[in-house]
């Protein structure tokens, strides 16, 4: 085996990447800058009656967006290309037939209704398993069924014919996974998969071996459903390339339901009201689009950091992690065996502390972005200001319009039921005079507006708690906010007494 660390992604183009699917790429990315190696992402759509036309590009658009850009791939290029399986079909066929010669592998005729007949056969025998196996396929149109003569003439006259493996029973199938350890399938217990279809594409059973071949690949990271596939791989790299030459397998944890134990899926999202997918998919048959982490105002480091320890931790208290910082401490040791919960909450505290963390100049894209799509445009400086002032309030990115809209546009509706009740004649002299006294302030900053506010409260008795509340109300629309007199200062004095006045005279209104 090749000795630089090759490890790859290898998604099947037949929807939205999940984020699941997103965690195995990071778990590769990270292996692989670790150990100086390549990360590569290969495309597996030789199963053409699933492809979803939009769907490659959107993967690469997610890794993008996640900053997890792999060396060599479809869209990249390298030296083992091609990267999609569908433009490697020629190379397969060969590995079949190699099977085949040496006795490893048969050329099937079975008819679709002749399949369909086995099963209901099968079924009405009481038989626990329905699989094409060594159980059944000495009853079956295959190579080693037929006569010799009979199958030659069969491939002769061009007639549609699948290759399957032969899985013999009485053979144990072992790996060792760098997560589970030593692993053992029972070659009984496993049917005669199709390893080239009768279109002449290769499944995914002969692609993926094949090509972690040709691409000497050393480490494959997948999820743990693909389990139950691996003594298929075994059988085939043993017989075709030699077992020593295997990468080395590491079957990642399920990410599960947030409430219960199964596998995390597209529908739990839609349930219980969280996105699945890093970016927005539009599902091409049903025309629905599921937001994603990104559009909900997630921050692709929080994203990343959240997914890195969705079943991985370091070992230490520490949870928030930069993507340089994940690489120095990343190891597959520390990888559990047991699926990992999905919590949307602590996804969102990871934003949280993201966004605190980050600088004014990071945020100001995004934020600014959002702005616009409100239809808010200020000054770049007034963003850069508008985040440092509220950023340790937002969890999402969409909060910094939520949290910080006032700054930029009066408000235009009032938590008139925390004012009202407050409100009364001798509010409305406190505000009239004290706008009076700001307009003469020599300094406008926040804590000269304070002082002439608790002074003013002081001389006409009134409570600075209620003038707070109501203030704030008043610049604010809510009781939300950063400091009130802070906020005066960077409204400006024109802006605030106009805010002061509009108010008071609705409130007056009111009464
Ligand atoms: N094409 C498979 C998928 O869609 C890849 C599984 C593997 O990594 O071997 O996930």
């Amino acid at each position: 085996m090749s000795s630089k660390v090759r490890v790859r992604f290898a998604p099947s183009p037949t929807g939205g990447l999940h984020l699941g699917g997103v965690r195995t790429v990071l778990f590769n990315y990270l292996f692989a800058r670790k150990h100086g190696g390549e990360f590569i992402v290969r495309i597996e759509d030789t199963d053409q009656s699933r492809y979803v036309a939009r769907a490659e590009e959107y993967i690469f658009d997610c890794l993008a967006w996640c900053g997890l850009e792999p060396d060599e791939s479809s869209l990249h290029g390298g030296p083992m290309g091609p990267y999609r399986q569908s433009e490697r079909k020629e190379s397969y066929r060969q590995y079949a037939e190699k099977l085949i010669r040496e006795g490893h592998a048969y050329y099937a005729f079975d008819t679709p209704e002749e399949l369909e007949k086995m099963r209901e056969d099968l079924k009405a025998a009481g038989s626990s398993s329905l699989q094409y196996d060594h159980r059944v396929r000495m009853k079956m149109n295959n190579s080693l069924s037929l006569p010799a003569d009979r199958v030659q003439q069969l491939l002769d006259t061009g007639t549609p014919h699948v290759i399957r493996i032969k899985m013999d029973p009485g053979k144990t199938l072992k790996m060792s996974d760098l997560i589970r350890g030593e692993i053992e399938f029972d070659s009984a217990m496993v049917d005669d998969k199709v390893l080239l279809k009768a279109d002449g594409m290769p499944t995914y059973h002969l692609a993926v071996v094949v090509d972690d071949h040709l691409m000497k690949i050393t480490h494959a990271f997948r999820g743990e459903e693909w389990l139950p596939s691996a003594p298929v791989h075994i059988l085939l790299w043993e017989k075709l390339f030699g077992l020593s030459e295997m990468p080395q397998w590491a079957h990642l944890p399920l990410i599960l339901k947030p409430d219960g134990n199964g596998k995390l899926s597209k529908r739990d999202g839609e349930r219980l009201g969280f996105p699945v997918y890093a970016l927005s998919w539009a599902d091409p048959t049903s025309g629905t689009v599921s937001p994603g982490f990104k559009e909900l105002g997630f921050l692709p480091e929080a994203f990343i950091n959240f997914l890195a320890l969705l079943g991985w931790n370091s070992g230490t208290e520490q949870e928030i992690f930069t993507l340089e910082e994940l690489i120095d401490a990343f190891s597959i040791e520390r990888i559990h065996k047991g699926g990992a919960k999905f919590d949307y909450e602590k996804a969102k505290w990871f934003n949280h502390e993201w966004i605190k963390r980050s600088s004014a100049e990071r945020l100001f894209i995004p934020v600014k972005n959002i702005l616009e799509s409100h239809g808010i445009t200020p000054s770049d400086e007034d963003i850069l200001r508008m985040i440092d002032m509220i950023k340790d309030r937002c969890t999402l990115l969409t909060d910094f319009y939520v949290q910080g809209c006032f700054l930029f546009k009066a408000p235009e509706a009032f938590d008139e039921a925390a004012v009202m009740p407050k409100w009364d004649a001798g509010k409305t002299a406190f505000f009239s005079d004290w706008s009076l006294k700001l307009k003469d302030l020599a300094l406008w900053d926040t804590a000269s507006i304070e002082n002439s506010c608790k002074e003013a409260a002081a001389a006409g008795q009134i409570k600075i708690g209620e003038i707070q509340m109501i203030f704030r109300i008043m610049l604010v629309g809510s009781k939300m906010g950063p400091a009130v007199f802070a906020i005066a200062e960077r409204l400006g004095r024109e802006e605030t007494l106009n805010r002061i006045q509009k108010a008071s005279k609705l409130f007056d209104s009111k009464i």
